[in-house]
């Protein structure tokens, strides 16, 4: 079932805030958003959001890699 995906890689980009907030994460090309109680989003580019914590407008554009923390 997940032969295409383990061929291409997991090409999965977190994409967080300034503050650290992890806003969502970006999957081939669609942006997933994750909500509590397994809610869960897939949209397009461009996408702003407002964090959740510290209130800051962050907007990712079509093809634009977001700033990943990930170690
Ligand atoms: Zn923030």
């Amino acid at each position: 079932m997940h032969d295409e995906e383990r061929r291409a890689g997991t090409v999965k980009h977190e994409w967080r805030c300034t503050c650290g907030k992890l806003l969502g994460v970006v999957e081939k090309g669609r942006l997933q958003i994750r909500f509590a109680r397994g809610h869960q989003y897939l949209v397009g580019f461009p996408a702003s959001t407002v964090c959740r914590g510290c209130g800051s407008l962050n907007e990712l554009g079509e093809g634009e890699k977001p700033k990943t923390t990930q170690a």
